[in-house]
């Protein structure tokens, strides 16, 4: 298939190397040196606009920060909208919020365009390996059209309902994410002040109830071994988590801890800027309990 990517970001750009090896691709990058380095890197077209990268493709692809970077592609100066022919799909990877996935959707089926929300979890080494988990909201004819462009990079790839249904699961998901990193610090750092080493209690507990993908990988590997990589912004997260506070609010389900948590990383973000990793998140918790997570 005819492909344009567009966000070649932390996580955009391993998943469009994917597609590059499977389908005719073209890529575009608000920060054009980056689309320029992977175009001469990979040997794909790099287009000037994305309205230009747009033109020809079967579908396009877009991997941005929030949906309202995706509407101000589709909206801005370059007019995207404008440029999609009647038969295209836009695949939308943003983890972006379902509301706006549904205006945009309807705007795109008054032009005959078809549209999927198709968030990601997996992280960076998930897309580096191809294996990431695909959460997707539309109709099955459109999800089915595109299912090989999303086999380039994910592995688990699952329609979970209509529009709007992928951005809401995927809020939900870094939710949970968010919950741990925040609870799991919590509980290491106050292990750490009474004499126990973090390592021993993950090692505990990671053979036991409370263990966690932030528990088994995220705390050792970033935060005992003081690496905080940066892979995925912080800045992200809280976007998320907002998401998700705001998507159980509507459902008025009581959710008092995620609304909690969701306070908390806006406080995170606030002290620690747009940079920072997520799991940097942690060193709010040390600031506040004032001690370490690391091994003596
Ligand atoms: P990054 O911040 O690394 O990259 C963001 C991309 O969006 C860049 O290509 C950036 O262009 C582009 N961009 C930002 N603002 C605009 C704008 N106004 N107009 C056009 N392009 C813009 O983000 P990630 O790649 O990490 O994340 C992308 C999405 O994927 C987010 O929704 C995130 O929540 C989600 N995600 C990220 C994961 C991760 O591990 N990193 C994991 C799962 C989901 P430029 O180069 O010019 O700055």
């Amino acid at each position: 298939m005819n492909v344009a990517f567009l966000g070649l970001g932390a996580i955009g750009a391993p998943m469009a190397r994917h597609i590059a090896s499977a389908h005719q691709l073209t890529v575009w990058n608000r920060t054009a040196a980056k689309a320029e380095a992977f175009g001469g890197e990979l040997g794909v077209r790099v287009a000037a606009t994305a309205s230009d990268a747009a033109r020809g493709a079967d579908v396009v692809i877009t991997c941005l920060p929030t949906s309202r970077e995706v509407e101000m592609v589709l909206d801005g100066n370059d007019a995207l909208l404008a440029a999609l022919d009647a038969g295209t799909t836009l695949v939308d990877c943003t983890s972006g919020d379902p509301a706006s996935s549904r205006r945009i959707a309807e705007r795109l089926a008054a032009r005959g365009v078809g549209f999927l929300d198709a968030p990601v979890s997996g992280g960076v080494s998930g897309a580096e390996a191809g294996v990431l988990t695909v959460m997707c909201g539309g109709d099955a004819a459109t999800f089915e059209r595109v299912r090989p462009v999303l086999g380039a990079f994910g592995r688990k790839i699952v329609l979970v309902g209509p529009v709007g249904a992928g951005h809401a699961l995927k809020a939900v998901n870094n939710a949970l994410l968010a919950v741990h990193i925040w609870s799991t610090s919590e509980g290491l750092a106050a292990l750490a002040k009474a004499g126990v080493s973090p390592s021993a209690a993950l090692d505990v507990i990671n053979a036991s109830s409370g263990r966690s993908n932030t528990s088994e990988n995220l705390i050792p590997q970033r935060v005992v071994t003081r690496a905080f990589p940066r892979t995925f912004r912080l800045a992200l997260l809280e976007k998320d988590v907002g998401i998700a506070a705001d998507f159980l609010r509507e459902q008025r389900v009581p959710s008092v801890v995620i609304q909690q948590v969701a306070d908390l990383f806006r406080i995170a973000r606030g002290e620690l800027g747009e940079v920072a990793d997520h799991v940097e998140a942690a060193k709010i918790v040390e600031r506040w309990s004032g001690v370490e997570i690391r091994d003596p």
